[in-house]
């Protein structure tokens, strides 16, 4: 079985796979962070070349399965792995975690991309910012005059370019009570989102609408049409039942 990771799905389900016998697991991240956490598995790291290659992959490694656990905002995996599984006939499964969704007392604007974002922020006159889409997605953010960001990232962000920033350096999960002073000491009006999904850091959605503050949410790419579960447990229940009846 590959597992295509970078996602706690993946590690998740890597550590609760890496006890069964019948499974020889090869864990695949993108190579992005310096020292990944996999262990109880075998690990890959790095592109395989596309749709092509990642075929070409699966006939080498004899893969009779691909789990899919990559982020919802990677945008080109899922669709090679859908090829890619479809050209060498290897069942394929997605897990996705549901995106949130706004509820009552929320302020959400939703946007299709980080551009639409960036312009929205404009639109709506935001002085003071908390970003969270990550430190490799700031472009479209750094030209904008007026605005003072708080820039949320696992390691330091590069902020040349900014007219006004402040690096908040954190890794996840993140607490409510946290949440709140972070958007209340800083002054908050405005937070942009990639809509994620998750208990992870879903508490900065409940702080934002406590606070009444203004959220722009990034909607999630297009993804192929596959066999797609939510989480690990009914990933797991999907391969025991092609383990029982033979992936062939
Ligand atoms: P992407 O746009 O879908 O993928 C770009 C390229 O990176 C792919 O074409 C593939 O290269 C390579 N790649 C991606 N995931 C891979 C994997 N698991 N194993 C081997 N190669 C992989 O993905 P991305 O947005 O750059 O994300 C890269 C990784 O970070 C993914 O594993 C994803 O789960 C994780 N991640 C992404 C986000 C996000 O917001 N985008 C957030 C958290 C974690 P080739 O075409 O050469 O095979």
């Amino acid at each position: 079985m590959l597992l295509l990771g970078g996602t706690t799905e993946a590690s998740d389900l890597t550590a609760k796979l890496a006890r069964d016998e019948r499974i020889e697991l090869i864990v695949s991240l993108a190579g992005r962070t310096s020292r990944p956490l996999v262990r109880d598995a075998q690990l890959r790291a790095g592109g395989f070349g596309g749709a092509d290659g990642l075929a070409r992959y699966l006939g080498e490694e004899s893969i009779a399965l691909v789990v899919d656990a990559t982020h919802p905002f990677a945008a080109v995996m899922p669709f090679n792995a859908a090829t890619a599984c479809q050209r060498a006939g290897v069942l394929l499964l997605k897990i996705c975690r549901p995106a949130w969704a706004p509820a009552e007392g929320d302020r959400w604007t939703t946007v299709a991309d980080l551009h639409e974002a960036a312009a929205t922020l404009v639109a709506r006159g935001a002085r003071r910012v908390l970003l969270t889409t990550g430190r490799q997605e700031l472009e479209p953010f750094r030209p904008l005059r007026g605005i003072t960001f708080f820039v949320r990232a696992i390691v330091p962000p590069d902020l040349r370019g900014f007219e006004a920033a402040t690096a908040v350096v954190a890794r996840g999960p993140f607490e409510l009570s946290g949440e709140r002073a972070l958007l209340s000491e800083h002054a908050i009006d405005t937070l942009v989102s990639k809509n994620s999904g998750g208990a992870a850091t879903a508490a900065k959605i409940q702080a934002a609408r406590e606070l009444c503050i203004e959220v722009v949410m990034v909607r999630r790419p297009a993804t192929p049409e596959v066999p797609l579960v939510h989480n690990v447990a009914e990933a797991r229940r999907w391969i025991g039942a092609r383990l029982r009846t033979g992936v062939e």
